[in-house]
C-alpha cells in the first residue's frame, strides 16, 4: 500500500539562519524562546534540515511520500516586511526540493498572513508555477484569526486556486493560564489554539462566504469530533436565547455540517485506535489522512499504527494515501 504522510516539518539552513536573526513581534516572544530551544540543538536541527536522512528513514519504513511543510510557526512571528520575502524564499527552496524528488516529497507553501494581499499572491504562485500542494498556516497571526475581514483576500485566493489550508497549531495567542507546566505547547495549548481557530471559522459564517475552502486539521481534528454533537446542540440553544444580544451570525448550516463539508483531518501525533474510530464515525475515511508530524513524533510508531490498527482495506487505503491524493492533488 502506498503511504503518504502529510504533516512533515522541515526547514532549510538559510531559513533558520535568517529567521533566528529577526525581531519577533510583541506577544510572540515566549513562543519563539521555546521554539529556538527546540530548533537549536544540532541533532534536532539536522532532523529538520537533512532530507537525505529523511528519505532513508522513509525507505526503511516503506513510507512512499512525505508532504513537507516549514517548521511551525513559520514566518508568522515576524513583521510583514520580514515575513513576506522570507516566505517567498522558503517556498522557492521547497519547490526545488519537491522537483528534485518527484513522488517522494510534496510541499505545503508557507504564507505571511500579516500581508493578506501578498499572501494571496503567494498562494497563486505556490499553486501555479511552484507546483506545490497547498499551504500551511500556523493558527493566529499577531493574535488575529482568519475569520477576521482583513484576511478575506487570503481565503479567496485559497478557494480560487484550490489550495487546501492546513491550519496547524501554535502557542495560544492568549497565553494566560497556559503559561505553566509546559502547557503552551503540544501537551494542551496547541490543540486548544487550533481548535479555537477552526471553531471561529465555523461559527463566524466564514465558510458561508467561502464554501469551497478546504481546511485541514491535524491531531484527528483538534478535539472537535469529540465535541461535535454538543457544538450543534449548544449553537442552536445559543441562537434561540442569547443570539440576538451577542454577535452570532445566522449560519446556513449546522456547525457539524461545515465540519463534514469543509474540513479534512489527519492522524498526526494520535496513534490511538479509539480516537481514530470516533473520527471515522464522525467524518469517514475519505476525510482522514495519515500524518506523522515528523520530526516531533516517532515515524516507526506512526507507520506501525497505520499498518496494524483494525481497519477495513478500503479505510486503510483511504487514510494511507487516497484521501491525500484527492485533497492535495498528488498523482
Ligand atoms: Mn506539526
Amino acid at each position: 500500500m502506498r503511504v503518504i504522510a502529510v504533516e512533515e516539518h522541515m526547514a532549510t539552513e538559510a531559513f533558520l539562519r535568517v529567521a533566528h536573526g529577526l525581531d519577533v513581534v510583541p506577544g510572540d516572544e515566549t513562543e519563539m524562546a521555546l521554539m529556538r530551544m527546540v530548533e537549536n540543538p544540532p541533532d534536532f536541527r539536522a532532523r529538520l534540515i537533512d532530507l537525505d536522512a529523511r528519505l532513508r528513514e522513509m525507505d526503511v519504513l516503506a513510507q512512499d511520500m512525505a508532504v513537507l511543510s516549514l517548521n511551525p510557526p513559520g514566518v508568522q512571528p515576524y513583521s510583514a516586511a520580514d515575513a513576506v520575502p522570507l516566505a517567498r524564499e522558503f517556498n522557492n527552496a521547497l519547490a526545488a526540493i519537491v522537483r528534485q524528488h518527484p513522488g517522494r516529497f510534496g510541499g505545503l507553501a508557507t504564507v505571511a498572513p500579516q500581508d493578506p494581499v501578498a499572501g494571496a499572491a503567494e498562494i497563486e504562485r505556490a499553486m501555479g508555477p511552484l507546483g506545490l500542494n497547498g499551504i500551511m498556516i500556523n493558527s493566529h497571526t499577531g493574535g488575529r484569526y482568519l475569520d477576521e475581514p482583513e484576511f478575506a483576500p487570503l481565503l479567496e485566493a485559497a478557494e480560487a486556486h484550490r489550495a487546501p489550508v492546513y491550519l496547524h497549531p501554535r502557542v495560544p495567542s492568549m497565553l494566560g493560564a497556559y503559561r505553566d507546566y509546559g502547557m503552551p505547547g503540544a501537551i494542551w495549548g496547541y490543540q486548544a489554539e487550533a481548535g479555537l481557530h477552526a471553531m471561529r471559522l465555523i461559527l463566524s459564517g466564514t465558510l458561508d462566504r467561502h464554501p469551497g475552502l478546504t481546511v485541514v486539521l491535524g491531531h484527528l481534528g483538534e478535539g472537535i469530533p469529540y465535541w461535535l454533537r454538543r457544538i450543534d446542540n449548544r449553537h442552536a440553544f445559543a441562537m434561540r436565547t442569547i443570539g440576538a444580544a451577542t454577535p452570532m451570525p445566522r449560519l446556513s448550516l449546522m456547525p457539524s455540517e461545515y465540519f463534514r463539508r469543509n474540513f479534512v483531518i489527519t492522524t498526526s501525533g494520535i496513534d490511538d485506535p479509539d480516537v481514530l474510530d470516533l473520527a471515522l464515525r464522525t467524518v469517514g475515511e475519505d476525510r482522514i489522512m495519515f500524518a506523522i508530524d515528523s520530526p516531533y513524533e516517532d515515524p516507526a510508531a506512526a507507520t506501525a499504527f497505520l499498518r496494524d490498527v483494525p481497519l477495513t482495506d478500503d479505510q486503510r487505503t483511504a487514510i494511507g494515501h487516497r484521501t491525500a491524493e484527492r485533497v492535495f492533488g498528488i498523482a
